[in-house]
């Protein structure tokens, strides 16, 4: 059961596949099995209107999770319509069912600009071919001609395989808005670092967050940078955002995509604070000499990773470096072989 015991779980059991518990006054919990290792399910929340009812976030691309929608639509919605879809980022686990949700119910979708946008265009940048830019990329990471290969076979339309196409319209929310959900106010909460425009919902007269991948119980949300934002500097944006998520209550019950339902946000968010500070000094250190971000994975990660999680891995060491590198602790060059190299700056040093 729950496993992270400096946070309190009030929430006695979990749903079943199709099942709704309920975890406030019409507000329901599902649970959805995702093909994502380390994650295996995705929460999903479900909203009671007069006379139907709001979901948030949707589920992978899947027959099976199709199937058990069509389950709690017919069973548990008591055939009450889905009156709107509100998908808190665009990653596939939660916006992979929005475009058939939507499209069953003829219902709007409600995202943030930012993170539609990206969506919709990952998903019509469907390419088979892997583009040169980012082969260029994981080149000047270190990665070996054998490496490169076995990714470039990978293809480059694993977005669009994860998800039923984003839906051509959709409703802007952005940070600061109050949504009427339900009857109540739920007030809009911008993370960045995750996603590009991570939408979080808090509802104060509930006392009740629904995070996103945001805040989790047990992992902390990958934070990673990718080809198409090279110089990207995510961890800085997801530790500042935390200072939006500060001010509320410490009773709050925190929804969270993945894991149990908790109390203890700021505890939480001290943990993953100090998980990336201790990171940080790990890496600031091993970079006494110079090394290549491939070189830097053993400090971050303690297990051994296959192909696939170190390109995925890869994207979170380069996360620090960049981190690191912008405020001025590392310094970046490129050496004659064509890749990147990270070292300590000579102030930081002198200053160790
Ligand atoms: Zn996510």
């Amino acid at each position: 059961m729950p496993d992270n015991p400096a946070l309190s779980y009030p929430i006695t059991g979990r749903p079943e596949v199709a099942e709704l518990l309920e975890v406030g006054p019409g507000i329901y919990w599902i649970r959805m099995p995702i093909p994502i290792p380390g994650l295996e399910f995705i929460n999903l929340w479900a909203i009671r209107e007069d006379d139907g009812w709001t979901v948030v976030d949707t589920g992978t691309k899947s027959s099976k999770i199709q199937g058990w929608w069509r389950t709690i639509f017919a069973e548990a919605f008591g055939s009450q319509p889905v009156k709107r879809v509100i998908c808190t980022h665009f990653h596939p686990d939660h916006v992979g069912q929005a475009g058939f949700i939507c499209d069953l119910f003829n219902a709007p979708l409600w995202m943030t600009l930012t993170d539609w946008t990206f969506g919709r265009m990952l998903s019509l940048e469907a390419a088979s071919d892997v583009p040169d830019y980012v082969m260029a990329f994981y080149r000047r990471i270190g990665f070996g001609e054998e490496a490169l290969a076995s990714f470039r076979e990978r293809g480059f339309n694993n977005f669009a395989k994860s998800v039923e196409p984003v839906p051509t319209q959709f409703h802007r929310i952005a940070g600061g808005d109050s949504i009427d959900i339900g009857g109540h106010d739920w007030k809009v909460i911008i993370g960045r670092g995750h996603s590009h425009e991570h939408a979080s919902l808090w509802c104060p007269d509930l006392g009740l967050l629904i995070a996103g991948d945001m805040i989790l119980p047990r992992i902390s949300p990958h934070i990673g940078v990718y080809p198409g934002e090279p110089e990207a500097n995510p961890l800085k944006l997801f530790l500042d955002s935390f200072d939006s998520f500060r001010p509320l209550p410490a009773d709050t019950l925190v929804l969270p995509s993945h894991g149990d339902p908790f109390v203890g946000l700021h505890t939480r968010l001290d943990q993953v604070e100090s998980h990336h500070e201790t990171r940080l000094t790990a890496l600031k250190a091993f970079c006494a000499e110079p090394r290549t971000a491939l070189d830097v994975l053993p400090v971050l990660f303690k297990r051994p990773l296959d192909m696939k999680h170190t390109f995925m891995a890869i994207g979170e060491g380069l996360a620090h470096l960049h981190y690191l590198a912008a405020e001025g602790s590392i310094e970046r060059s490129l050496g004659s072989d064509g890749i990147y190299r990270y070292r300590r700056t000579a102030v930081q040093a002198s200053a160790a």
